[in-house]
């Protein structure tokens, strides 16, 4: 079985091939990095003609480092939702053009789910039930999976991702954004003290499992704005020394705090999916969050004090790829759930799909 995978939900325009026994052929990323560090975020019709531009490319390398041709190919997975629906239309549109010209069934994909069942390609011993924590740029969602298709949402957040609280804080720090607001964050915390600036942690009054981290951003611009620091204006390479060392504390403390809101949820997250499922043994963390060492150490220990293991995929796998929509696209293929090949005639009902593919619940 060998799977085509697209992934254009978002600013990376990305394809694998990756084969039934999880074994990756090809991993293909074309970032947008640069034109986000450019204009603060994305913008929806620069992203969708930035993947435009670059799709076809993508899906060639991916089918030439695999050393394939699309007609070896035994179906094609695409992601239909949640993202941009101008950025998902273009690798929808690609997915069904290869697949109509060589007769492959389309698996449409969850980006969320995708997330979250990647680390079953990483570790071939995780069954059904675990536990999940999602953590990217517009998601913070705990989920228990029961089973393919069997999602029980924990918890979820009722304002920001913790992502956009990263990309945020490291715009407003004036950290080099072309290498990504997340790990340039990650990166300046190293040098700064955790316990410099007195963050509050959020949502300790609610005793559920769900998320805020837009509080925490204000917090941190009203420590940057209190500073007197003209973080935007001067970038990070051209301050004082001084400075330099208000902004990482700023960077270590949100970071502490931003992790810490995670651990609490997720304890509280494991003693509920444990209450519903005794026989969990995975607590799996995903997302782009998830590449952050910080982030893994400390949700390590959550794991390890509940008598769970930790399974974080790879850092290529934790950001948006097209090995997760591969991967996840063989799981569902694999037991029959994708659709026959496109013809001429028929209409485009994929492309409606894209509007309503925003929730991950039970199925
Ligand atoms: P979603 O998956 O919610 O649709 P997305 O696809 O844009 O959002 P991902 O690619 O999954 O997001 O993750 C990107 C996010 O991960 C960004 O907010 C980025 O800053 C963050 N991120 C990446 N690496 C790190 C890191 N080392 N530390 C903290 N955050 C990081
Ligand atoms: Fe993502």
């Amino acid at each position: 079985l060998l799977m085509l995978g697209i992934e254009t939900s978002c600013d990376d325009t990305a394809a694998a091939v990756v084969r039934g026994d999880g074994e990756i052929l090809s991993q293909v990323v074309s970032s947008q990095a640069d034109l986000l560090a450019r204009y603060g975020g994305v913008a929806p019709k620069m992203a969708e003609e930035a993947h435009a531009l670059v799709i076809d490319q993508v899906v060639q390398k991916a089918l030439d480092d695999a050393k394939l041709s699309e007609s070896d190919l035994s179906a094609v997975a695409v992601t239909i939702g949640p993202g941009l629906s101008l950025c998902l239309r273009v690798g929808v549109h690609k997915a069904r053009q290869v697949a109509k010209a060589f007769g492959l069934p389309i698996v449409g994909v969850h980006h969320m789910e995708a997330h979250a069942l990647v680390s079953r390609l990483v570790n071939k011993d995780l069954d059904f039930p675990f536990l999940a924590l999602l953590i990217s740029g517009g998601h913070n969602l705990l989920v228990l999976a029961r089973g393919l298709g069997q999602y029980i949402q924990l918890g979820t957040t009722i304002d920001d991702a913790i992502g956009e609280a990263y990309d945020k804080s490291a715009r407003w720090l004036g950290l080099d954004m072309r290498k990504g607001g997340g790990p340039a964050l990650e990166e300046l915390a190293l040098e700064g003290d955790p316990n410099a600036v007195k963050f509050r942690v959020p949502m300790r009054q609610h005793k559920d499992c769900n998320f805020s981290y837009a509080g925490l951003k204000t917090q941190v611009r009203l420590a940057i704005e209190s500073k007197n620091l003209c973080t935007e204006d001067v970038p990070i390479s051209s301050a004082s020394e001084e400075d330099r060392q208000s902004r990482a504390n700023i960077a270590a403390s949100f970071q502490r705090v931003a992790v810490l809101h995670l651990e609490e949820r997720c304890h509280r997250a494991v003693e509920w999916a444990l209450k519903m499922e005794p026989s969990i043994k995975y607590f799996v963390v995903s997302g782009g969050v998830a590449s952050n060492k910080y982030v893994r150490t400390r949700l390590n220990q959550v794991a390890e004090n509940n008598g769970l293991q930790l399974v974080s995929p790879p850092p290529s796998l934790c950001t948006d790829n097209g090995v997760m929509i591969a991967w996840t696209g063989i799981e569902h293929f694999v037991v029959g759930r994708f659709e026959d090949p496109p013809t001429d005639d028929e209409p485009d009902d994929m492309q409606t799909r894209i509007e309503s593919s925003s929730s991950l619940s039970a199925g």
